[in-house]
């Protein structure tokens, strides 16, 4: 990987994206996975594991406002937040815009959070620094399976699963997020693109009907996410989140005083009407 190539994403078996490279920040394996963090002149800094995009400057305000605000805003009263993976911080940071009391990051691996620090403080910003945040270095399957805290929502800002995130996707593990909810709390996973990887839709669909009372789902268009809408995953126990009038994420919005570029009460009620063929994948 050199400056003047293109990185070419190796995740699906028969489609690819590629970005061009005009510098190389970082390049190194950390004993779980391969981390290069490259400039791209239209998404600027980029940071890939294991040769997967998992961030980028330019558009990760996208999945990361709609991974916080849909469940926060949903829930209206969020004190303690349980974030899982994430180890960029963008997350971490859209999060910490709430009145949150604490909010938890269970990451693998330290070194993906020592560089977003050092080469992505315009995704991570203070966020690492901030009093209510608690980081916690260890696997996060074993963490919910083990922990005595409990949360108003969990967020699973995983990699995709192969490598360590595979954990992240089983249903011992969302049965541990359940474990840890408080009760009527909300669980948010990322899941993918549904085009082209509808089985992890359906997989974790399957073992959220198992486990809560409101298996669900809904869309966000990511830039780098390419082939079509992410899929993020939706569990919980209280049905009332998820159908919240626009009268009321409006008013919630307001008192937030967030300033978002892709999130809004419209988007956030938008986002849960799905295309059939999403409808589909969760049966
Ligand atoms: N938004 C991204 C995406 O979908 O491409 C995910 C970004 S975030 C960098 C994913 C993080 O999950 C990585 O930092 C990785 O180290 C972490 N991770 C993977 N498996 C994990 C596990 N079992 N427990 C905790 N964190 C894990």
């Amino acid at each position: 990987m050199t400056a003047g190539g293109w990185f070419e994403e190796a995740i699906h078996a028969h489609a690819t994206q590629k970005l061009e490279i005009t510098q190389v920040l970082y390049s190194s394996d950390t004993d779980l996975q391969k981390i290069v963090i490259f400039e791209n002149p239209t998404f600027g800094r980029v940071m890939t594991l294991d040769d997967v995009v998992q961030v980028t400057e330019g558009d990760e305000f996208i999945y990361h406002e709609m991974m916080a605000h849909v469940p926060i805003l949903a829930h209206g009263a969020v004190r303690d937040v349980l974030i899982v993976g994430g180890g960029d911080g963008g997350l971490l940071e859209e999060v910490l815009k709430h009145p949150v009391e604490r909010a938890t990051m269970v990451e693998i691996d330290r070194g993906v959070v020592d560089l977003a620090r050092e080469y992505l403080p315009s995704i991570c910003k203070g966020a690492f620094d901030d009093p209510r945040t608690d980081l916690v270095i260890a696997d996060g399957a074993r963490f919910v399976a083990e922990t005595e805290a409990r949360y108003d929502v969990v967020l699973i800002d995983s990699t995709d699963p192969i490598g360590p995130g595979e954990v992240l996707f089983q249903r011992d593990f969302y049965a541990g997020c359940k474990r840890c909810l408080k009760p009527g709390g909300i669980l948010v996973t990322q899941n993918g693109v549904a085009f082209v990887q509808g089985e992890e839709l359906t997989s974790s669909w399957r073992h959220f009907r198992a486990l809560f009372a409101d298996p669900a789902a809904y869309a966000v268009a990511v830039p780098t996410y390419i082939w079509g809408f992410m899929a993020l995953g939706w569990a919980s126990d209280e049905p009332d989140h998820r159908r919240r009038p626009l009268s009321i994420i409006e008013e919630r919005y307001a008192a937030a005083g967030l300033d978002t570029r892709y999130y809004n009460p419209d988007i956030h009620i938008g986002a849960f009407a799905l295309p059939t063929y999403m409808k589909e994948l969760m049966q």
